[in-house]
């Protein structure tokens, strides 16, 4: 007879493209003989899969490390895991040494030998239990599916650690891709949401040239009711891509765009690719073609050399280019990126000052904005718990609508709703 697997909890930190790499994990050890448990039931092992590209990242993981080592100490656990980001930035020795209690560091590069990793840590020769073919565990609720469709950057953002993190970037072929989709749709799933580190890289190691508008009309062959673009590179948006937003009903009308500034010396010195004139220009497109378009982005504030004329330059671009979903982050120094060698640091008190005022304004532009919605009808995805969201909001990072009489609601079903008043970053609305 077999011996019981060994059962293993998962802890997933930071974004959705490393959430999708513990789905991935959980997947190949479930196939390797190993069972996933909930934190806390039992389980003999802890994989902590880790973010680190700045130092707010890297403080969060090693609370985590620090905390799953003491409950290795007290016996609640026999082997503790760390993979992704955090060991793919640091040398194993220097972490081996800060963290003794860790068994396995796993880099982004080995995620696919997690299996062969952790059976050699855990088992003793003979006594291994047999492979069986176990079904894909989603960490996500089933009626949505995040698409990871390459690996890596070759952007080098002068900010960034992710090139030197992830590596090289790498696609997955269309047939990988659509297989994928495919295989999130018999697990439910009604929007799929594709990401990458920069998604409008796609195909360039394949075709020679980005190709991911050609991936999107093929997505759109599948049949799902939602797809919706994440991480777009703004450099690469073309009328080709805005072309493919604006005809094909399944993409919702919807892009999450991180363009960090707006100042055209800042972004050359982030390395950005373009200026404010192309950013502009692609932007007033966009508004222009798609009709009802909605976007999230995300800000720096604070990159060496920028001043309170830079951040009015923001926020005068607020004004002009409606933002629905705003990240404002302070700029955090990485060591290993050029800008850490940048003169003209600015002081993080007044960075934190700047981000108030970017706030601020922002709350008052989407209060007004939001406003103007009452009254408007919408498609929301259920989520449970009176929450749902419509074409306009992405999950976990942007606002909900909230809905009162939610009880005879169903999660992941898409039912008619009207704004009917707004709270906050979120909207009320009842059912049609
Ligand atoms: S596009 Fe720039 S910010 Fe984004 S992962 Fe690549 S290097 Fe980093």
């Amino acid at each position: 007879m077999s011996p019981p697997k060994p059962l293993f909890s998962v802890v997933s930190l930071g974004c959705a493209r490393t959430l999708v790499d513990t789905e991935k994990m959980v997947d190949l050890l479930q196939q390797g003989g190993f069972q996933l448990t909930a934190e806390g039931s039992g389980e003999r092992i802890t994989i902590l899969n880790t973010c680190s590209f700045i130092q707010a990242a890297i403080d969060e993981t090693e609370a985590n490390i620090r905390q799953l080592s003491e409950r290795k100490l007290a016996g609640h656990i026999k082997y503790l895991v760390v993979a992704g980001c955090y060991p793919s930035r640091f040398k194993e020795p220097d972490l081996q040494a800060k963290f003794p209690d860790v068994d396995l560091w796993i880099t982004t590069k080995d995620e696919m030998q997690v299996q062969q990793k952790l059976s050699a840590l855990v088992f003793e020769k003979k006594f291994r239990p047999a492979s069986a073919s176990v079904p894909y565990t989603k960490l996500t609720p089933s009626h949505f599916a995040y698409l990871k469709i390459s690996e890596g950057c070759n952007n080098w953002c002068s900010f960034c650690t992710i090139p030197k993190i992830r590596g090289e970037h790498t696609s997955k072929t269309s047939e990988e891709v659509i297989k994928e989709a495919n295989l999130q749709l018999s697990f439910g799933a009604k929007e799929l949401i594709v990401i990458a580190e920069d998604t409008t890289a796609w195909g360039e190691d394949i075709y020679g040239k980005p190709s991911f508008p050609m991936l999107l009309k093929e997505l759109a062959k599948v049949d799902v009711p939602w797809i919706r673009a994440m991480y777009i590179f703004p450099s690469r948006v073309d009328a080709e891509l805005i072309s493919v937003l604006r005809d094909e009903p399944k993409l919702c009308r919807y892009m999450d765009m991180p363009i960090q500034h707006v100042n055209s010396m800042l972004l050359e010195k982030m390395n950005r690719k373009h200026d404010k004139v192309f950013l502009t220009s692609i932007l007033d497109k966009l508004f222009a073609e798609i009709p009802d378009f909605t976007w999230r982005t995300t800000f720096i504030v604070g990159f060496p050399g920028e001043t309170e004329e830079h951040v009015q330059e923001l926020m005068d671009f607020m004004s002009q280019y409606p933002i629905t979903q705003l990240g404002c982050f302070p700029y955090s120094e990485e060591r290993e990126t050029r800008s850490a060698r940048m003169a003209d640091k600015v002081d993080p008190a007044i960075i934190q000052k700047r981000i108030r005022r970017i706030m601020k304004h922002q709350y008052e532009l989407v209060t007004k904005r939001h406003e103007a919605l009452i009254g408007k009808t919408f498609d929301m995805l259920y989520e449970g718990n009176g929450e749902g969201r419509t074409y306009r909001e992405a999950p976990d990072v942007d606002g909900r609508i909230l809905v009162k009489q939610s009880e005879s609601l169903v999660s992941g079903n898409f039912y008619p709703v009207k704004i009917t008043a707004v709270k906050g970053y979120d909207l009320l609305a009842t059912l049609l």
